[in-house]
């Protein structure tokens, strides 16, 4: 696992629109995370890598069209994960402050917090790309799983399918753990924005202080409810199968 795209104090994790939500059904499935932050905050590497790509998006092309992501860096990162190469893409960047090629240290400052490309206001567009090409726009995984939980926190992942087993999208999970407020992630909204294909998830929610959560949804008028412990450092996976 690697740490966070932004030192602390500088910005966190937007949950309105995680990765394979649609902000209500405004936006499309999200390909990564955004971190609120400020113009100008510096980005880190996530790990320690070599940078595959820095400078504006207009070639190689990361998004769905040149310039999607405005000032881009992508990272290789030195861990490979089941054999397979994984990549950190940070997005919007406002300054660039690495050079393709150069190796980076887990830390380093990468750029600072900018709107350049397809942004609303200066955010951080964070992505985890994995496989052999990081351009293309699809190899993505859900970042909250691939992110250290803060310390005494855990992470929550699971699925909700339907009888038959198969993974329903855009679907409402609910879940209030600790002591904290209830609160809620959609699940994945397309197949642009798979699954980890060991755990076949569809929902993702990190950094979720330690103890019990409970997790429900609700389909039909009828409630699935699970019970899960979050353990610290840990990876807590649960499965509502919603009802015929
Ligand atoms: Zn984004």
């Amino acid at each position: 696992m690697f740490g966070e795209p932004l030192p602390p104090g500088a910005g966190g994790l937007s949950t309105n629109y995680r990765y394979g939500m649609t902000w209500d059904g405004t936006l499309a499935p999200h390909h990564g995370s955004d971190y609120t932050s400020a113009l100008g905050q510096p980005v880190i590497a996530v790990g320690a890598g070599t940078v595959f790509y820095g400078g504006p998006d207009m070639g190689p092309f990361f998004g769905i069209k040149p310039d999607f992501y405005g000032n881009v860096v992508v990272i290789k990162l030195d861990t490979a994960w089941n054999e397979t190469d994984v990549y950190a893409l940070y997005g919007h960047l406002d300054t660039v402050l690495v050079q393709t090629g150069a190796a980076v240290s887990a830390g380093e400052v990468l750029g600072t917090v900018g709107e350049t490309g397809v942004a609303y206001g200066p955010h951080l567009h964070f992505e985890i790309r994995i496989g052999d090409d990081p351009t293309i726009y699809t190899r993505v995984r859900n970042p909250e799983l691939w992110l250290r939980p803060q310390p005494f926190h855990g992470v929550l992942a699971g699925r909700v399918v339907n009888a038959a087993g198969y993974l329903v999208p855009g679907q409402r999970v609910y879940y209030e753990c600790a002591n904290s407020r209830k609160r809620h992630v959609d699940t994945y909204w397309d197949i642009y924005t798979p699954s980890d294909r060991v755990l076949l998830e569809n929902f993702v929610a990190g950094n979720i202080l330690a103890g019990e959560c409970v997790v429900t949804t609700e389909w039909a008028g009828t409630r699935i409810e699970k019970t899960t412990r979050i353990e610290k450092g840990k990876l807590s996976f649960v499965v509502l199968t919603l009802p015929d």
